[in-house]
Parts: C-alpha cells; structure tokens; sequence
C-alpha cells in the first residue's frame, strides 16, 4: 500500500486553511467552538498563476495536480482582463438522466459497518441505468461494479488504517466511506444521515447528477480526538511532504474533493459535519471542480439544514463582532432580509472563502436553497452549464430562463416562506 493514499491528497482543499479575516484562522470549527494555537496568516488576495487559477493561499495548491484543479479555481465575477473565448456549449445531454446515463434506483439506502458482509443484489449498485442511453446495460454488471467498489473501500481502509497507526472503524454508503472513530452506532446514524442527503437530491431532481460521489473513491475522516487528529495530519504531511499542514492544525477539519476530515470531539453532531461536508463533495463530484465557491458552501449547508434542520458547522473564519447565527439560517436570512443587510448575488457570486464573511455565508446557504427548492430540474441544469465551463450568473439566467434581478427578487419573497 505504499502510497496507495497519495492521491488523497491531490485532491484536499484544507478550508481549514483559509487566513484570517479578522484573528486566528479557525475556519471549520464547529459552532461557539474557538482553538486556542491557530498559526496567523496573512489574507491572500487572488492571484493567478500560469497554467491554474487560485483563490486559495498559494500554500494549499500543493494540493492541486497541475491541470486538475479541484474546483476552487475562480469562476465568476469580475474578471482582470478580458478572458478568452467561453467555453464551447457542452455537447447535448441526454435529458432523461442528463449525462450521467444512470437514474436514480430506488430502495433503502445502503448503511454498512465493517465486519457485515458485502450487501448483494442491487445492494451496493446505486442506479439504474437510463432507459433511453443505456436501455441495453446489463443490471448484473452494475451490481458486480457496486460490490467491486464497496470490497475496495474495505481494502483501502485495512491500508489506512495500517499506514497512519489510527484506530477507525470503516462504514459505508453507496456513495461515501467514512474512516470512523466513532462507535458502529453513532456511524451509522452518519451515515443514516448521508442517506437521507442523496435520497433526497435524487427525489428532488429525478436524475443522479448531484449523487454521482462512490465509497471507493470519496471518504470522510472522523477523528474524535486531538492527539489522533495530529497523527492523522502527519500522516497527510508524509503523504504530501509538500504541503503544509500547519494551518490545518488548529482548525476543526478540512473539506475536499475526494477526501474530508472533521473532529467529532468539538461538541457539533456529527451527522452535521458530515453532511456538510458530503454536500460539498457532491457539489464538486457534480460540477467536476467547477463550483464556485458560493455554490459549494451554500449546498453544504443545504445538506446539513435539509436533514438536521440546523446550520452549525463554519467553513469560515468570521469577524466576531458582525453577526450573532442562530441555528437555523433560515430565520436568520428572515431577519437579515427584514433589515436589508442580505448582499446582492451579483457580489455573491465571485466571493472566494477567504473574503467571505458570516451574512455572505447566509446569503450563499439561502440562494441556494432558493435555487434547487424552487427549481430542482433548473438547478441541475445550471450545474451541468457550471461544469461546461460557465460562470454562474451566465449559467443561472440560462437554466432558469430568468435574469439575475428577477430570481433575486423571488429569493427575497421566498425567504419568508421558510422555516
Ligand atoms: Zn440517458
């Protein structure tokens, strides 16, 4: 297994790393919850590079693979200079399942612990495939493919376990492992709770492009102290001898692509963390690294209210003074919209995380809440336009056949509605 786990890293994007706006870097801290040994930084304007764009402090891009950037390149907003021609429009897609040839296969969703047998059958195989691109796709094949991914997660899991000295009980979804340091019970109600994310956004939107995640190749950490949780970052460090760890340090966990870490022992249910992070694993998985920023974050935080009915995990580093949350952004957004503090989308849509601030973060939950309640079909599409290479307002007004002032507006109606 020798570096079976250095792709891993490619693909980390340590949020926890984000500078500090106001103090210490504690991004991804679990709400009220503050590190006492955060490392200072210094904000980093965005800057670009040849052959890659960054929003990110140039100490993280490390853990970007030259010409594979893991979706934090910048998308939107005003641009430097003028930018060269826009991508080609995406060939067409298939409308029945847009693209990814699969529908969504309904049945109870697949929440294994370590030491169960591999589930048969259609157990572990997510999909259907689309009867109108894959009509002749053998089941079988599907079923062989699920369990084929669920034994390598297994084998992965001996592997890490093994490399990084840590103690972690494996679970699994059919579109998540999660290296647990929780007990079986406490796993499962994570991963009961992932479930219900991906069941969700299935029903919602009819097609799989928003579960397209798998357990062999998406993982979540779960670290439940903070001796394990430096043994866990040195692992990484030996993994990644390049990049820096040392931001990663005092923060509550880091989210990526493939691979997110977050500590249990901070006080937020777990289930929280983990779906807000698996939001924005999905988020990524779907927009192939596109997303911008506002799109990632807000449906993170959509995943974590849409279960738990509560926000409390912080992918950001806030000016305390600014704003009080509640638990529930919605009332918040109620609130902020009453007092006309909620910020405009066309700012929303270039922020990059180190500029956001705690209203930015509200407005990116509540947008995008807005945008797949009101429209799931739209919000798939204008995720499939994203991945295409679109910025976001060109991408939105295109899927949602409305300019941006007027989706706006119906937001600002909408947030009244929510509870
Ligand atoms: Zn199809």
């Amino acid at each position: 297994m020798a570096r079976a786990f250095g792709w891993f890293l490619a693909l980390v994007l340590a949020l926890s790393a984000f500078p500090a706006i106001g103090g210490e870097p504690n991004p991804f801290l679990p709400r009220e919850e503050e590190e006492e040994d955060a490392p200072a930084a210094e904000p980093k304007k965005t800057e670009k590079t040849p052959g890659r764009t960054a929003t990110q402090d140039p100490k993280f891009l490390p853990f970007t693979p030259e010409g594979q950037a893991p979706g934090n390149e910048k998308q939107d907003g005003p641009k430097p200079a003028p930018q060269a021609a826009p991508a080609p429009a995406p060939a067409a897609v298939c409308e029945s399942c847009k693209g990814t040839g699969y529908l969504p296969f309904r049945q109870p969703g697949v929440a294994w612990i370590q030491g169960e047998p591999i589930p048969g059958g259609r157990g572990p195989a997510p999909y259907q495939p689309c009867p109108k691109c894959k009509a002749g796709l053998d089941a079988a094949g599907l079923e062989a493919d699920g369990q084929r991914r669920m034994n390598v997660a297994v084998s992965r899991h001996a592997g890490l376990r093994q490399e990084s000295g840590l103690n972690f009980l494996l679970g699994q979804t059919r579109h998540v492992a999660v290296h647990s340091q929780l007990d079986a019970n406490r796993t499962r109600a994570v991963l009961a709770a992932l479930n219900a994310f991906t069941d969700l956004v299935q029903q919602s939107t009819g097609v799989t492009t928003l579960a397209q995640t798998r357990p062999d190749t998406h993982e979540i950490v779960v670290i439940n102290d903070q001796a394990s949780y430096s043994k866990w970052l040195d692992y990484l460090q030996k993994q990644q001898p390049g990049s820096d760890f040392s931001l990663a340090k005092g923060s509550g966990g880091m989210v990526g692509w493939k691979l997110s870490t977050f500590r249990s022992d901070k006080g937020t249910p777990p289930e929280n963390c983990a779906l807000h992070q698996f939001g924005w694993m999905l988020m990524e998985e779907a927009t192939n690294g596109k997303a911008p920023a506002w799109l990632k974050e807000g449906f993170g935080a959509y995943a974590e209210n849409a279960i738990t009915r509560k926000n409390l995990m912080y992918t950001f580093h806030y000016e305390k003074n600014e704003v009080q949350f509640g638990q529930n952004w919605n009332e918040d957004a109620q609130k902020f919209a009453k007092e006309q503090k909620l910020k405009p989308w066309e700012y929303i849509f270039p922020l990059d995380l180190i500029g956001m601030k705690p209203l930015d973060y509200i407005s990116c939950y509540s947008m995008t809440s807005f945008l797949i309640q009101a429209n799931p079909k739209a919000f798939v599409d204008m995720l499939l336009k994203i991945r295409a290479g679109t910025d976001s307002k060109t991408a939105m007004e295109a899927a949602y056949k409305r300019k941006v002032p007027e989706l706006q507006a119906a937001w600002g109606q909408w947030i009244f509605t929510q509870r």
